[in-house]
């Protein structure tokens, strides 16, 4: 972890959580409130359905919440979809935009993800950019060209700290309790925040890198000790109030 940048701790809840998940994010409320001393953001990505409610439960905690992916325009005739505005009104801060399951599930290509991130930025939301290579690009030796083509199709210039976060995340680590090893984390982490400086040319050094792939608060120290890696993306483990604490404490400085 780079020790000038300010942790995140991101939690993506996917297509999970309905009302009976809400005492969850009381619990995750209450955690981050009351004798919490670790240096670090939090953030919790309900469904949508939930992004209204867990801004009335957490808007008097430290934890912010945020959306899981948005559409490219504000408004109109395009069923079923929500847009940036639409999460910011409902009090999101954030959102996921080009997560693998969403350019797996649906498509979404480079440019998609590059015209939603901007989408972000105009509602006001941070756009946590998510890039990372599948198992067979691993296999290949692609790992780091394809970092490379993802910042350069998907992180649309004018990026910065303050309107976007990279998310590191590699598709065969999600979910499925493999992690790469620390030296394949840190130089991964290392080749983003490199060409991030050759693309965006400034205000690239502070934009937060998380790494994203079977976090759990086992695994966290050693992860979220790795130099240039500023946070975590949390599926799974970031369900239970706990474990998305236990993350989180492991943030403080040893
Ligand atoms: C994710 O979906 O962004 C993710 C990292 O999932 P998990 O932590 O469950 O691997």
């Amino acid at each position: 972890m780079t020790t000038s940048i300010r942790p995140l701790i991101a939690g993506n809840w996917k297509m999970n959580g309905t009302s009976a998940s809400v005492p969850e994010l009381v619990a995750i409320g209450k955690a981050f409130t009351h004798g919490f001393d670790v240096q670090v953001d939090a953030l919790i990505c309900p469904p949508a359905t939930l992004v209204a409610r867990a801004h009335d439960v957490l808007s008097s905690t430290p934890v912010r919440v945020g959306g899981q992916d948005c559409a490219i325009t504000q408004s109109g005739a395009h069923t079923g979809d929500i847009s940036a505005e639409m999460l910011k009104d409902a009090g999101a801060g954030f959102v996921i935009v080009g997560h693998s399951e969403r350019r797996t599930d649906h498509g979404e290509t480079n440019e998609i993800v590059q015209k939603k991130a901007l989408a972000a930025w105009r509602a006001g939301l941070t756009a946590i950019i998510c890039i990372g290579e599948t198992q067979s690009q691993r296999e290949k030796s692609l790992t780091l060209d394809v970092l490379t083509a993802q910042i350069e199709g998907s992180v649309p210039q004018g990026a910065t700290a303050s309107n976007t976060v990279i998310a590191y995340e590699p598709v065969w680590a999600i979910g499925t309790g493999l992690t790469p090893t620390l030296p394949d984390v840190a130089a991964a982490h290392a080749h983003i925040r490199s060409e991030l400086s050759r693309h965006l040319g400034e205000g690239f050094e502070t934009i937060r890198i998380l790494y994203g792939g079977s976090v759990k608060p086992s695994n966290a120290q050693e992860l979220l000790s790795v130099q240039n890696v500023n946070g975590a993306l949390v599926g799974g483990a970031s369900l239970k109030a706990s474990d998305f604490v236990g993350i989180a404490e492991a943030c403080r400085p040893a």
